[in-house]
């Protein structure tokens, strides 16, 4: 039985009564289209995220009626510029709109990655004007969505031993092989997937559904990012029209620069995952009472609260920074790596620390805590592992490979 108190805090919490932290007054650093841009995604997922959310990620099931609304506000490709159907914002707008979606969940914004760092950027770096004017306004919209093939069932961190490959046949080539661990595959239009053509090079290209050859089966029993479809991509010799080959790049630096932009995105959502663990956990210490007391007013909470803000604070000033230099083209792969790992362990610190202050209400669907640790589980997988993202540092300082 729920005691009254726990019923109000109940009711509250499907409220969505969201406070950003924002300790050093960080929004001081923004300009007004910044605060602009935050706050609409703001408002957004507070309207049409926090009130079902819970329920389809119980249900393992994708809230497919959220896209539309995703490519209003922006979501798909903000970097890419208007001609495309872009929306041609910078990248610190790009952070806040990713920090903003993951507050909510961190299955929707990997849709909005996938969709925006992972198709539509290839599309545009990469590809050539036919493909984009015939791809891009579409995946901007909504109207079509797309999805990222690089990861294998063999081949995980290392990409480069992929087994996946295509084969000139003259006038197309023929692609076999398989992708697994692919968010968006099962409801996907079309991928952009990376395999080795006869010269062992790796090549990107696009993927249509209904290709003969092409199937996407979906993967079921996963207890983080429950409210993102994930699948796998089954290639038996599908014929690739040699006009789906991106013109523009070669070898592993490809796929590569795509996930640069997605692991940016990724730092500041995961930032918005762990800014939600503790104001949630914040207005729950003053509202919960134990021994005559808000649990709040109890030292070793206060501790858990203090060390939240302060790892916050520092990643909000962390990603903030990077987002400068990424606007002019300075911030490099490796700076990149330091912040996506960064965010996310503290993201998952914070969510495991605020789970513990709410007790067994933490535990429960009532309020999003447990879900974003589950959540956090992938993100600190995908994209670069945490290990991979410390070797990537370790590299860059030394100047030393520890990968093999
Ligand atoms: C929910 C979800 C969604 C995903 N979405 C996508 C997607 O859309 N597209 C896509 O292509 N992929 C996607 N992935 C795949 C993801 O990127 C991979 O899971 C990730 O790269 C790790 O690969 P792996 O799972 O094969 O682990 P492995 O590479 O097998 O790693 C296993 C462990 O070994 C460690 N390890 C590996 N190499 C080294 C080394 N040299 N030194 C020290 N330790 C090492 C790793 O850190 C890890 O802890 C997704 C994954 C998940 C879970």
């Amino acid at each position: 039985m729920l005691t009254t108190a726990e019923k109000e805090i109940q009711k509250s919490s499907k409220k969505d009564l969201y406070e950003a932290p924002d300790y050093y007054l960080m929004d001081e650093l923004l300009t007004e289209e910044h605060k602009l841009v935050r706050n609409s995604v703001r408002d957004w997922v507070k309207k049409e995220v926090s009130p079902i959310i819970e329920d389809y990620a119980q249900r393992a099931e994708f809230p497919k009626h959220l896209l539309k609304g995703l490519a209003d506000i922006g979501a798909f490709g903000p970097t890419v510029p208007i001609e495309y159907g872009g929306a041609g914002l910078d990248y610190i707008s790009y952070g806040l709109i990713m920090q903003e979606i993951e507050r909510g969940d961190s299955g929707i914004r990997s849709t909005a990655s996938v969709q925006g760092s992972l198709v539509m950027y290839p599309i545009y770096a990469y590809g050539s004007e036919d493909q984009k004017k015939k791809y891009l306004p579409k995946l901007a919209s909504g109207e079509m969505m797309g999805c990222f093939g690089l990861t294998e069932p063999d081949h995980g961190s290392d990409p480069s031993a992929m087994s996946s490959t295509i084969k000139d046949q003259g006038d197309h080539f023929l692609l076999n092989g398989a992708k697994m661990w692919i968010s968006n595959a099962p409801f996907a239009d079309i991928a952009v997937v990376w395999a080795k053509d006869d010269q062992g090079d790796i090549r990107g290209m696009i993927v249509e559904r209904g290709m003969e050859g092409f199937s996407t089966p979906e993967t079921h029993n996963k207890w983080s990012l429950r409210a993102s479809a994930t699948g796998e991509l089954v290639f038996d010799n599908v014929k690739i029209p040699k006009e789906n080959i991106f013109p523009n790049i070669k070898g592993l630096k490809g796929p590569l620069g795509c996930l640069n932009q997605a692991r940016f995105g990724i730092a500041w959502g995961a930032l918005g995952a762990a800014m939600d663990c503790y104001d949630t956990a914040l207005r729950y210490s003053k509202e919960r009472m134990q021994f005559d007391k808000p649990i709040g007013q109890f030292q070793l909470q206060q501790k858990k609260l203090a060390e939240m803000i302060t790892e916050i604070t520092k990643g909000q000033l962390l990603v903030w920074r990077l987002g400068v230099l990424k606007n002019e083209n300075r911030a490099t792969a490796a700076q990149i790596s330091m912040a996506k790992r960064n965010s996310v362990e503290l993201a998952l610190n914070i969510a495991r620390e605020a789970r513990q202050m709410l007790g067994g209400m933490g535990i429960t669907g009532e309020f999003p805590i447990m879900r974003h640790m589950m959540n956090l589980e992938s993100v600190v997988t995908y994209e670069g592992t945490h290990d991979i993202h410390l070797l990537i540092t370790g590299m860059d300082v030394t100047g030393l490979n520890a990968f093999k």
